[in-house]
């Protein structure tokens, strides 16, 4: 149970005064959340940049285009004409110097009025312009009297926002929350706190968001370093907690003779790439090893992990165990099963397949075959992890594209069996510096070579301008029987804002299905699982030459024979996501095109990720640009943390940190490791605040 005392800052942003249902859309799209976010999301949301209003020159000498708070005495106002309510309500106010005119547009009546009285003394804080050779500004950031003015520091912050949400608005809103903040506990140890100079958890977070110094916001300042080491050790910590609970030894040796596995070998139509012979050796070993495996199996789209999968299932399967691999799709789940139940069959191995969609009579009977032992390996959904499900005895726990799972997942199947192994299949290339940040000290395997007979992707970036020329190279390509994915970003017409451009999946297959017919399908997200197999089964079989899709195909989809991809709204996507989706092509023996559509004009940023794009198609080398080009986000004032799942710690800024909040983790897991006593009290409290909590139920109550 989360702390008591960490209540307030989990309360709903809509429990401050002024934050209604508009503003909580507002948040929820901002934060990124679903539901309606916390205090401490919007605490977690730190400033891109300042505005200094230090500034104080007398309106004589201050100079045009410059942040400036200006003290004046109010002189007149001159309302709005009341037929031309476009034309602005204009104030005039003075200080010894000269005159300025402060300019509203479309005032409500009585706003300007209360705000600038009539020979009330005020200070006004904006950028000061010259209009008509007169000193003017145009809505004031910031209009207060004198006791309001000793209030302020001069320095207000600049956060990442979204249209429609006033930088105002969301200043107060945070002002309110830190008001919320509770007193806090020190966690971090005296020796860090001396050594990196870190000032208290609630100091760091004030200054932060209200800056005394202009420096106060930088990331690599000592407030902004507090909080993501906050957050990094909060990672390590539980990653620590869990690997603890997981590497308790095993007490029976997984790994049988080789025979199954021989059999398998021999049944492929390929060889295995050296890589994955050495993967699966490493994994054999692991398997036969007192010690439980925690395993990362890293490799490109393509790059062939489902074999070295089941030939790890096969391994504990010899010594009579079941295995389990858990896919984040049903699509993906399938089609594990299509490619692993052959070779599994000609092995002698009995597979089944457990989803969502098994119920019933089905599902008893799966249930009843996996408890009795009948079952060797069974791959599926999350469906694997409910409750009823039980292993007569699993030995092996596979989970396949792992950043889609939490850890909660990752430990709900471990727990199905005794001291079981654990294999993490990963896609996504994550360069070795992060390796440590999501999975800890796991072990790595790596597939870095393609299998044989691949052939390059040729990537170009194409105008949606030239979207005719496009639909007409597809058509060719159709006619010479290949086949195609296009891709588009949404399946429906989205109220959500600024998707307004993207093209929307159900209208281009219509469009593509008038030119071209029955070899048209679709496949998007909200189809039903057994329509969706429907059509990756007609597209595989070639009876759909072309298939419109949305970003369901990024993750897994194979089908060799596919090579080209149309990727429309390709600036769109961030650089992780085009690469996944391009992993669905070059599979095959054929040369492969990948045209990625771009609506202009094209920013810096989409600019940049559409080169990387076409310059390479290694993984990690993308992963890497990614990173690169995100931390530069950061500076445009675009939201984006550095590492994915961190709100404050970023890669390119806070590399070190990560390491020594792992060294500290790692101290507390040889010095405290049940986190008792006053200090173990405070690291539970800094997980449930980072909401890195799900080991915490593992080492009990302290
Ligand atoms: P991923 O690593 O993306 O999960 P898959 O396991 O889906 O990759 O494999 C991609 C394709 O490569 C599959 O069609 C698979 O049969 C094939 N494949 C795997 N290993 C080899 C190999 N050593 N030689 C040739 N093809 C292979
Ligand atoms: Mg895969």
């Amino acid at each position: 149970m989360r702390p008591a005392l960490l209540n307030p800052l989990f309360a709903p942003v809509t429990s401050l005064p002024g934050v209604g249902p508009k503003q909580d859309k507002l948040l929820r799209y901002l934060l990124g959340r679903s539901e309606t976010p916390r205090l401490v999301d919007l605490l977690m949301h730190l400033p891109a940049s300042v505005i200094d209003r230090r500034a104080r020159p007398k309106i004589g000498e201050a100079s045009p285009g410059t942040v400036v708070t200006l003290e004046v005495t109010v002189d007149r106002h001159r309302p709005s004409p009341p037929r031309n309510s476009r034309a602005p309500y204009l104030v005039y106010a003075s200080d010894e110097t000269g005159d300025v005119v402060l300019t509203f547009f479309r005032a409500k009546p009585g706003y300007v009025d209360k705000l600038l009285p009539v020979g009330a003394k005020r200070y006004v804080s904006g950028t000061l312009q010259f209009y008509d050779g007169m000193p003017q500004m145009v809505h004031p950031d910031r209009i207060v009297d004198e006791a309001a003015f000793a209030q302020l520091s001069g320095i207000d912050p600049v956060y990442p926002l979204t249209e429609g949400l006033a930088l105002g608005s969301l200043r107060r809103a945070v002002g309110q929350a830190l008001q919320k903040l509770p007193a806090l506990p020190e966690w971090i140890s005296p020796e860090v706190i001396r050594r990196c100079k870190f000032p208290p958890f609630a100091e760091a977070l004030h200054r932060v968001h209200q800056p005394v110094e202009l420096t106060d916001i930088l990331p690599d300042g000592p407030f902004w370093s507090r909080l993501a080491f906050d957050e990094l050790l909060a990672g390590q910590l539980a990653l620590a907690l869990i690997r603890s609970q997981l590497r308790r030894p095993a007490g029976d040796r997984n790994a049988g003779d080789g025979h199954l596995r021989r059999k398998i070998i021999d049944a492929l139509p390929y060889a295995l790439t050296a890589s994955q012979r050495e993967a699966v050796a490493a994994i054999t070993d692991d398997l036969r090893q007192p010690v439980r495996m925690l395993r990362l199996l890293q490799g490109d789209v393509g790059s062939g992990k489902t074999v070295v999968a089941l030939l790890a299932a096969a391994a504990v399967n010899e010594v009579g165990k079941q295995a389990a691999l858990m896919a984040p799709t049903e699509i993906l789940a399938r089609q594990h099963i299509k490619t692993i139940a052959p070779l599994a069959e000609r092995a002698g191995l009995r597979v089944a397949i457990l989803t969502g969609r098994e119920k019933g009579k089905e599902r008893r009977d799966i249930l009843a075959r996996l408890a009795a032992g009948e079952i060797d390996l069974l791959v599926g959904t999350h469906a694997l992890i409910q409750e009823d499900v039980v292993y007569r005895s699993l030995a092996l726990a596979v989970v396949d594209e792992q950043h889609r799972f939490g850890v909660r997942e990752r430990l709900a199947l471990t727990s199905k069996g005794e001291a079981v192994d654990v294999l993490v299949l990963s896609a996504t290339p994550i360069p070795r510096t992060l390796v440590l940040t999501y999975f800890g000290d796991m072990d790595v395997s790596e597939l870095r070579e393609k299998p044989a007979g691949r052939q390059p992707i040729d990537t170009r970036a194409v105008p949606l301008s030239r979207l005719e020329e496009v639909m007409e190279g597809a058509g060719r390509a159709l006619k010479s029987g290949k086949r195609v994915y296009w891709i588009c970003p949404l399946v429906e017409e989205s109220e959500a804002e600024g998707t307004e451009h993207l093209t929307n999946a159900t209208q281009r297959f219509e469009s593509l299905q008038k030119h071209f017919g029955d070899a048209v399908g679709l496949m998007h997200g909200q189809m039903k699982g057994s329509e969706k197999d429907r059509v990756m089964a007609q597209f595989a079989s070639g009876e759909i030459g072309l298939l419109v899709a949305t970003t369901v195909v990024e993750v897994g989809v194979d089908v060799p024979a596919a090579s080209i991809m149309v990727i429309e709204n390709a600036e769109r996507f961030g650089l992780a996501q085009l690469h996944q989706l391009r992993g669905r092509i070059g599979r095959g023996s054929e040369a492969s095109t990948c045209l990625l559509l771009y609506r202009e004009p094209l920013g810096e940023m989409s600019k940049a990720r559409l080169n990387v794009i076409r310059e390479t198609t290694d993984g990690f080398r993308i992963a890497e640009e990614d990173l690169r080009l995100r931390g530069e986000g950061d500076v445009l004032g675009v939201r984006q943390s550095g590492l994915p799942g961190y709100r404050v710690a970023r890669s390119d800024v806070h590399g070190q940190l990560i390491a020594q909040a792992r060294e500290e983790a790692l101290r507390i897991m040889k010095k405290n490791p049940r986190l008792t006593g006053e200090r173990g009290e405070a690291l539970r409290c800094l997980l449930y605040l980072f909401e890195r909590d799900e080991a915490v139920p593992l080492i009990g109550a302290g």
